[in-house]
């Protein structure tokens, strides 16, 4: 059983912050504010691996109410969530995913930002696709206020894995109904 899921962020550019996309640092005297270390790209990719499973959304397994996730490692967060995906038997199939910035061109990073989301979620690196785009100068991408990110992502259900991860913590889960 292959479900699909779709994730979008969006964060506010400000100077003071370094700006992480896709784990990547990239270089502009602008970064994204945000209680973690706002990672737009990373965060709709969790989004919507976890809308693929069904299991709720970002904001519900790390609340930025939550002082824990201060500054916090996105791609630490979206490590986590293999897990937390990997307790309910799914996997990540593949990702694809578009970010949403006026400047800088992300060119030739998108490739290490697509190589860092495969190796995070463990899955070969021809399944995570990144692109990139600007806002064409309208509204805030295009104003240079904000950085948006979307993202689809195809997860598989396998009772195999389901098995595995009950055994390793002695519990029983079911899937739920769908
Ligand atoms: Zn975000």
């Amino acid at each position: 059983m292959v479900r699909v899921g779709i994730g979008t962020d969006r964060h506010r550019l400000v100077a003071g912050r370094k700006l992480i996309v896709g784990g990547i640092h990239v270089e502009f005297y602008k970064g994204a504010q945000g209680h973690s270390d706002a990672d737009v790209l990373a965060h709709a990719v969790i989004d919507a691996l976890l809308g693929a499973a069904g299991m709720g959304d970002i904001g519900y397994h790390f609340p930025d109410s939550d002082p824990k996730w201060k500054d916090a490692d996105s791609m630490q967060l979206m490590a986590q969530t293999v897990t937390i995906l990997r307790r309910m038997g799914f996997e990540a199939v593949n990702v694809d995913a578009s970010v949403h910035l006026e400047t800088p061109k992300l060119g030739p990073l998108k490739m290490q930002m697509a190589r860092a989301i495969a190796d995070t979620l463990k899955i070969p690196r021809n399944a995570v696709n990144v692109k990139a785009k600007t806002g064409e100068g309208l509204d805030a991408v295009g104003h240079g206020e904000a950085i948006e990110a979307v993202a689809v992502a195809a997860v598989r259900f396998d009772q195999a894995i389901l098995d595995e991860e009950n055994k390793l913590r002695g519990t029983k889960v079911t899937l739920p109904a769908v």
